[in-house]
Parts: C-alpha cells; structure tokens; sequence
C-alpha cells in the first residue's frame, strides 16, 4: 500500500541517482542566503538504515520543502550538499541545474505542519527536492549541510539547513502482526518499496503455509486459497487504539486492486481499507492495514495486549495479494507521521523485500 498524497507527491519525481554531480556553477556559494526561506525535511527525522546484501552502505530519503511565509515564485536551480561525521564533511554533493530539475516538484496538496495540522499563520511551499542518499556505513554519516540555489525574478538567492542523520532507536518491543510463516513482498523506500512518508519502512507481508506455499494444497487461486486469508492479525505490542476502521469490503480479485473498492477519499489508491493504530505510549505507534471486511475485534480507545486479535487478514483497499501492511509511525494520522525503522522480537531476520521468515 501506498499512502495517497506522499505517493502522488513521490510518483510525480523520477529518482535517479546523484552520483553524476557537475561542477558548481560559477556563482555557487557566493549569492546570498535569504533567511525569510526555510528548508523544511520530511520526514521530520532522517533514519538511515543497514542496506541489504553484503557491501555495508546504509540510505535515507527526504523530501526538503522549500517553505516561505508569502507565496513566491522561486524555482530550484541548484542544491549543494555536504554530508558529515562528527562536523567532517565526508561528501560534497552538487546538483546542477538539470539535475536538480529531475528532483523537484511543486507539491501536489497545501502546506500543514508535520503533524498534519494547520500551520497558525499561512505557509507556502513553492517547491520540493527529493534527495536519496546511499553511503558507506563506515563514513558514520551523522548530518548533512543543504544548500539549495533558488531563482526569483532573475535574482538568485540561497536557503541553507543542517539536518542530522540518525539512527533509530526502537523504544518497543514488537512481535509480527500474526504468527506462522510468511514472506516480505514489498519493504521500505531503500529497498524498492513503499515511498510515502509514513510508510517509508511499511513491511508488507503475505502469509504461507507450512512449505512456505501462497496457495493452500488443493485449493484454486481466489482471496480464499491463500494460506494467510484469515488469519489473526495480533497487537505488536501493549498500547491503546487510537484508531480503528472496519466497515471497507476486501478486493474481491486476488490478483487486481480494483480503484471500486477504495474509500472515497482514496480516489488515487493509497487505502489502507480497515486498519487499526495503536498507540504505544512512547512516541512510537502501529499501523496494521488491509483488514477483512467485518473482522475487525477493536475499537477506539480499547486497551489492547501484544498478541491480541486485532481482525482477520483480509484485502481491504489498495491491495492486490491478500496480505498485512505494517508499519511504526511517529504519531496517530496515517499520512501525517513519521515512518520509523523496525524489527521484531520473535523473527531473527532482517525483513526486507523476499524475505521468507517464520513468527513464532
Ligand atoms: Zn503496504
């Protein structure tokens, strides 16, 4: 699943990657820096994680929004960046002018505060610069210095930023939305998958039977014969629902996500159908999507144990394969929160895209 703005926002930019820099253009750092703009991060922290595979890199995206308190005409025209460890700059990145123009968009939707939320006095967000990054887990990444070139009416300004690069500290233990075997088939924005903030290390995962099968022995290929059709989906952990959907209808074909079967305010795809978050009392909260149609067991403001049914897998939404989208967020609002790294306590793996694992 995709969430629908961050995914409109992501789907209108192509990504390639940075590493064919051009030289600085001549007036390169030398304009001067209008204080009046902010660069403004989402997601609001930037986690960098382990990269799969055996080269030790680890990556992190942001969208950097150009902010300004009266609606004005700048354009990108430029972004330098300098990534540092411990206040060394470790990497001087620079986007010249076609490069940067691959990265920017005007964003789709109005400006709200992180927590999706009206600002109290009007912001405008004239631009955005999707930036990516995969570096060598050695070079201990730990912030990053921006600089974006902008054009107004001829006259070429800065807006600067120093971001920090994190590492995420999970405060909850979690175990896996449901027990028995399974398989990742889509993982976070660095290893190809959802691209919406929230999301942006959502794990889906498709249920298999005991020879780790999609399809139960016998059966045909409907919603129904899928080894995790069904299934009890459980709170990760303790913690309070501070949100709880169940009257979406699941998709009836197994193998289409039909846009008839979405929510109305999900015209775009983006529908986690029924869903719940749970509240874990520590900043950090789960979002389990894509419920059965009726399944739903929970209701705002029940407390709930880990391990405890939440529903029924189902494929509720924007869904193809019937399966479990999860993912820990920074607040309650499904768009409007952060995307946090996690694991669990009850699958040794690192889950990421192809993963097969076992939640015991
Ligand atoms: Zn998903």
């Amino acid at each position: 699943m995709a969430l629908a703005a961050w995914a409109a926002l992501v789907a209108a930019a192509s990504i390639p990657t940075l590493a064919a820099s051009k030289q600085a253009d001549a007036a390169g750092g030398a304009m001067a820096i209008d204080p009046t703009i902010s660069l403004r991060p989402l997601p609001t922290r930037l986690y960098k994680t382990r990269d799969s595979g055996h080269e030790p890199t680890e990556s992190w995206t942001l969208w950097l929004l150009v902010e300004t308190r009266r609606p004005r005409a700048l354009a990108v025209q430029g972004v330098d960046i300098q990534l540092l460890a411990g206040k060394q700059v470790t990497r001087s990145v620079h986007l010249g002018e076609e490069g940067t123009k691959a990265l920017t968009i005007k964003p789709p939707f109005p400006p709200k505060r992180p927590d999706g939320s009206a600002p109290p006095s009007p912001i405008y967000w004239p631009q955005a610069v999707r930036l990516r990054f995969t570096e060598a887990a050695a070079a201990k990444v730990d912030a990053m210095n921006v600089s974006v070139e902008l054009v107004e009416a001829g006259k070429t300004v800065r807006a600067v930023a120093t971001l920090p690069v994190e590492t995420f500290r999970q405060k909850t233990r979690l175990i896996y939305p449901f027990k028995g075997r399974g398989v990742i088939t889509q993982a976070g924005v660095t290893n190809g998958g959802h691209r919406n903030r929230s999301g942006q290390f959502a794990l889906d995962g498709v249920g298999l039977d005991q020879s780790y099968a999609v399809y139960l022995p016998g059966g045909g290929e409907k919603r129904e014969d899928h080894a995790g059709w069904g299934r009890a989906l459980i709170a990760p952990a303790d913690g309070t629902v501070v949100r709880a959907r169940g009257d979406r209808p699941d998709q009836p074909d197994p193998e289409k996500s039909d846009p008839k079967y979405y929510a109305p305010e999900h015209p775009n795809g983006g529908d986690p159908g029924n869903h719940v978050v749970i509240d874990h009392g520590n900043g950090e909260f789960s979002m389990i999507a894509h419920l059965q149609e009726k399944s739903l067991r929970v209701k705002v403001g029940d407390r709930v144990r880990q391990g405890q049914e939440l529903g029924k897998l189902g494929s509720s939404g924007d869904t193809v394969t019937p399966h479990v989208h999860y993912q820990l967020q920074s607040g309650p609002d499904i768009e409007w929160s952060d995307g946090l790294p996690c694991t669990f306590v009850n699958i040794d793996d690192t889950l990421v895209r192809g993963t097969f694992f076992h939640a015991k």
